[in-house]
């Protein structure tokens, strides 16, 4: 291999060189940003996810605190309505107060405040 030869082999290495501190340095360049913005994304994601999760577990809460009012009383009366005779069907069956008072029970979940939720 003369001269000619050996500069161009300093030559080819020199380009290999350049393009791959290019592209080191692009890829550093882009890492800033894009890892900024994956992280921004990362919280909010779990943050939505964790408020979601919050909002479910009260509005569960809130059902099942409204839920309980409509129990049979320790006299055998209805917990909701507070009326001392059990709640009686066309029938003449014993209805759970939460069964009789469903529709009621519904409208007060619905309506829940927004600040106890
Ligand atoms: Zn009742």
């Amino acid at each position: 291999m003369g001269t000619a030869g050996v500069v161009g082999v300093v030559l080819v290495v020199g380009l290999v060189l350049l393009i791959l501190k290019w592209v080191l340095t692009t890829v550093a360049i882009l890492a800033v940003p894009f890892g900024i913005w994956w992280t921004c994304d990362r919280l909010a994601r779990s943050r939505r996810l964790r408020a979601a999760e919050q909002q479910a577990l009260s509005a569960q809460r809130r059902r099942a605190e409204v839920e309980a009012l409509a129990s049979v009383d320790a006299f055998g009366g209805c917990g909701w309505c507070g009326s001392r005779l059990a709640h009686v069907d066309r029938r003449g069956r014993m209805v759970m107060p939460r069964d009789w008072h469903r529709a009621e029970i519904e409208a007060v979940v619905s309506r829940a405040p927004a600040a106890a939720r």
